[in-house]
């Protein structure tokens, strides 16, 4: 809604979805912030970067010209020269390599309807080659939640849980820095009323200082820590039998799979005292409601699917699914990356989770679409840079930095110089469009308007709150013209009127058509959405949306609820003598994953200005480390340096570091191993080694 008042938005940062009010400053673009005090999930706060969140929009840095390159440099073009030269390069590959020769990557930073857009584009260029950055995030999380359970998305929502939940269970999450509000607002609030925190994490953090518990295990080992909670419950009678036996199936699996886990080995395994994990158990599973949030620390693992298999079991076990207050909960990372997937933007499904190898969901589609989908499911994210200069000649990335995100980074971008062609669509040059030929200029966040979809399901609208700088264009208005272009008819005169199916005259336009091809959107429209917005699943439009999920029966095949039993998994490399330590990463609280808007907020950057490590005193004694000191780090696949932070916040045997510096950039050293099931890749846990630096 725009007024004298300014105009109601959403952050551009975390998949809590913050309402905000942008109010334009001037004639250059500037805008600034005040509270929306009537925000549906925030009412007027906002964390350090939501507060921040405009220094970027008319940033210096701001790509404004289409640029073409040339004998090596870029040039600038107009918007036809570097249309034309997109058009013939994806026509020219899929001529001489066929369709799957491209890969698309959409992004969790951009909205519903420009994602639906460019896997549209994908679809009707021949390929499910198709993926964006939840596959780096929670894409075992999705699997698991999908396959148990129904849908992969969160179970519940904020307000059900500050409401009744009286326990929260927080493994490989951090809520108090990564999504900000949903803490202040959701948990402290719950806490205050006397909830119990259990948190689940190698690294102490600002979630700590409110946990009740602390269960700091060694990086990669959340199976054998579950496993003896799981077995606690069993042996101590705390399993809620009648809901086990009335909704859920494979019980017996998961007994079988525990009966020859010794609790004392596993404890050992995870570094943690048996007595904690046996009273967190007894916490968790006494509790009326107990809510389980689960984070990347759980994910981004080659044995994702079966860490967050495990936090299924525990739910199912003890009936703590299908009622306020309870479930499982993923803490979601980009402001639309729940929104980007349901609208298919996926290699393996289509709009609302539709799979492309089931004839019946693809013909569905395709009635409204009116062409074929190939039904084979295409190439994930990093099996697409895996495959570039070999099966895959070319890519087409909006809005995505696979340079700065994809672990062995140093890899990735021997890759991308393989290809034969990639167009970038961003805001600004990052590291991924300095391997670009062409680089398209798109608006931000605060010049446009579409829908994206938080962490707990809720679709919300943003908003254009400032003019359209220098010749940049709105990511939907460059898909519809590179579509219309490569599938309109080329004698028509008007292309715009063409039945391409890209001919939309706005994101309002898309969004009809989405709601059409996914049903879960089906009861949702702009003008319901209002300034409230409508959480999912919403198949009609009277449908109020719904808050949890659940209640009845799950949305599996039968009905019930998948138990499975899992068992550990260690990370793919081990502390060694050249490599005796472990690196994880995580996420810091005033900067955003790979750091293109982040790290050119001058709020930000001088909060935290540069990469650090954390090691532990004991590490950094033998090592000769003092804290300040600058050290590198070195794996198998490269060497970083930075600044060594000495805190016990991490244990003895682990460093921690954050994803979001290019000039120290820790996914040169990360293991790009990847889950066999959900293909994301192992950043957690990489062998390391750590030495101070030489002086110069
Ligand atoms: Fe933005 Fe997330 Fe902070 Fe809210 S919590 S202001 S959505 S970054």
């Amino acid at each position: 809604m725009s007024s004298d008042d300014g105009v109601h938005t959403i952050c551009p940062y975390c998949g809590v979805g913050c309402g905000l009010r942008l109010e334009r400053d001037g004639e250059e673009g500037d805008v600034t912030i005040s509270p929306w005090f009537d925000a549906p999930v925030n009412e007027g706060a906002l964390c350090v970067k939501g507060g921040a969140s405009t220094e970027v929009v008319a940033h210096e840095d701001r790509l404004t010209e289409p640029l073409i390159r040339d004998d090596g440099e870029f040039r600038s073009a107009s918007w036809d020269e570097a249309l034309e030269v997109v058009v013939a390069e994806l026509e020219r590959i899929r001529e001489e390599h066929g369709p799957d020769a491209m890969g698309f990557f959409g992004s969790s930073k951009v909205m519903n309807e420009e994602n639906y857009l460019l896997q549209k584009l994908a679809r009707r260029y021949g390929t499910n080659n198709v993926d964006n950055c939840t596959r780096m995030c929670h894409a075992s999380t999705v699997y698991t939640l999908r396959n148990s359970l129904g849908a992969g998305a969160m179970t519940n929502s904020m307000d059900d849980l500050r409401d009744h939940a009286d326990v929260f269970w927080v493994q490989g999450a951090n809520p108090a820095e990564q999504h900000v509000i949903t803490h202040s607002h959701y948990v402290r609030p719950a806490l205050r009323e006397g909830a119990t925190l259990i948190q689940v994490d190698p690294h102490a953090n600002k979630t700590t200082t409110d946990a009740d518990v602390h269960l700091q295990l060694e990086p990669g080992t959340d199976i054998p820590l579950l496993n003896v909670v799981l077995k606690t419950i069993i042996d101590e009678g705390w399993v809620d039998d009648a809901f086990v036996d009335a909704r859920t199936t494979g019980v017996d699996h998961l007994k079988a799979t525990l009966a020859d886990v010794d609790v004392e080995t596993a404890a050992e395994t995870c570094g943690v005292p048996l007595e904690e994990i046996r009273e967190a158990a007894r916490i968790y599973a006494t509790a009326d409601n107990a809510a389980i949030f689960t984070g990347m620390g759980m994910s981004q693992h080659r044995c994702g699917v079966d860490n967050v298999q495990n936090e299924v079991n525990l739910a199912l076990l003890t009936g703590n699914v299908g009622r306020p207050g309870t479930g499982v909960n993923p803490l979601r990372g980009q402001n639309n990356v729940q929104g980007t997937c349901d609208v298919g933007a996926m290699p393996n499904v289509l709009p609302g989770y539709r799979e492309v190898d089931d004839e019946a969901a693809r013909s569905a589609v395709e009635d409204v679409w009116g062409f074929e989908v190939p039904a084979e499911p295409g190439l994930t994210n990093v099996e697409i840079t895996h495959a570039a200069g070999e099966s895959v000649a070319g890519l087409y990335v909006m809005g995505e930095n696979p340079v700065m995100s994809e672990p062995d980074s140093s890899a990735v971008e021997d890759r991308l110089e393989e290809l034969e062609f990639v167009v970038v669509q961003d805001i600004f040059m990052t590291e991924t469009a300095a391997f670009a030929d062409v680089v398209l200029p798109a608006t931000s966040w605060a010049e446009r308007g579409g829908t994206v979809t938080n962490t707990d399901r809720r679709v919300q609208l943003m908003r254009p709150a400032t003019a359209v700088p220098g010749n940049t264009r709105h990511d939907l208005d460059i898909l519809r013209d590179v579509g219309t272009r490569l599938f309109g008819d080329p004698d028509s005169s008007d292309q715009t009127t063409t039945d391409s199916g890209f001919d939309f005259d706005g994101p309002e336009a898309v969004f009809e058509e989405l709601r059409e091809v996914a049903p879960i959107y089906h009861g949702i429209t702009y003008e319901r959405l209002g300034l409230e917005g409508v959480q999912w699943p919403c198949y009609e439009e009277g449908d109020a949306g719904d808050q949890y999920l659940y209640a009845e029966s799950f949305d599996t095949e039968d009905g019930l609820g998948v138990i499975r039993g899992v068992r550990h998994t260690e990370p793919a490399e081990g502390p060694d003598e050249t490599y005796p330590l472990i690196l994880t990463t995580a996420r810091l609280e005033e900067h955003y994953n790979t750091g293109t808007m982040s790290t050119r907020s001058p709020t930000l950057r001088r909060r935290t200005p540069e990469n650090f490590v954390d090691i532990h005193p004991d590490d950094a004694a033998d090592r000769g480390i003092e804290d300040g000191d600058y050290v590198t780090l070195r794996t198998r696949r490269g060497e970083i340096v930075l600044e060594a932070n000495v805190t016990e916040a991490i244990k003895q045997g682990s460093v921690w570091t954050t994803p979001h510096f290019s000039d120290a950039r820790a996914n040169t050293l990360t293991n790009d191993v990847l889950d066999p099931l959900a293909k994301i890749p192992e950043y957690k846990a990489a062998a390391v080694e750590v030495e101070p630096t030489a002086s110069e």
